[in-house]
């Protein structure tokens, strides 16, 4: 069966117009106008995959966001307002799969639910077998004594800031990490840097591992969110 999308949005166009494109790319989609309205859909059937607006007529989506995800692992992708406001919803830590920011481009939230979907997918499957499945892409593992990290029988010396950096993102692989947050693990002293700092220890450090490993690319950047620990293969990603 394909997958169910809530769709909660209050404005009448935005919330067909994503409807459409969810049906147009197969999944079965229900649309629901406020808080009140989503709970009753949860009770009704638990969907695959929640899109969440932020302002709702009775509340706020944060709220039926912490909700959510006190009681089911259901991927939450929340649809904010303004740009602006990413890097204080990641603060919150809601535990959403994904962000995206109007005005948005409709195959561009499509791509988020897909990817999304495949990435609890693929956590629930090798979750439930107890182990890596076979089909699952091989694991990065990080060595703190050495300051290393490896993949594929092959070893890579870091930096410790770009050990600090690496860490964190694998600490929590798919979650979107603000540049505010990896800065401030990154420099446990809160010494001053800026977003462009961190941006430049990321191309350091993407370089390095695509010296190492060509065939793969690690670390995602999200727009106007940060970075993420993304696991694809090289001819994958666009
Ligand atoms: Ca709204």
């Amino acid at each position: 069966m394909s997958a169910s999308l809530l769709i909660v949005e209050d404005e009448p166009r935005l919330q067909s117009l994503l409807a459409d494109y969810a049906v147009h790319a197969g999944y079965r989609a229900r649309t629901c106008n406020s808080l009140a309205a989503a709970r009753q859909a949860f009770v009704d059937e638990t969907p695959d995959l929640v899109l969440l607006d932020v302002m709702l007529p009775d509340g706020s989506g944060l709220d039926l966001c912490r909700e959510l995800r006190n009681r089911s692992s259901v991927p939450i992708i929340i649809v904010s307002a303004r740009v602006d406001e990413l890097d204080r919803l990641l603060g919150l830590e809601l535990g959403a799969d994904d962000y995206v920011c109007k005005p948005f481009s409709p195959r561009e939230v499509m791509a988020r639910v897909k990817a999304v979907l495949r990435r609890h997918a693929g956590h629930t499957a090798s979750a439930a077998s107890g182990a890596a499945d076979e089909d699952s892409p091989p694991a990065l593992a990080l060595h703190s004594e050495a300051l290393t990290c490896s993949f594929q029988g092959q070893t890579l010396q870091l930096t410790p800031v770009e050990f600090a950096l690496l860490a964190l993102l694998a600490r929590h692989p798919g979650h979107i990490h603000s540049r505010q947050r990896i800065m401030d693990a990154m420099y446990a002293d809160h010494r001053v840097v800026s977003d462009r700092t961190v941006d430049s220890h990321v191309r350091k450090l993407r370089q390095k591992m695509a010296t190492s490993w060509p065939d793969w690319r690690f670390i995602e950047s999200v727009y106007g969110a940060g970075y993420r620990l993304e696991l694809t293969a090289a001819d994958d990603a666009q």
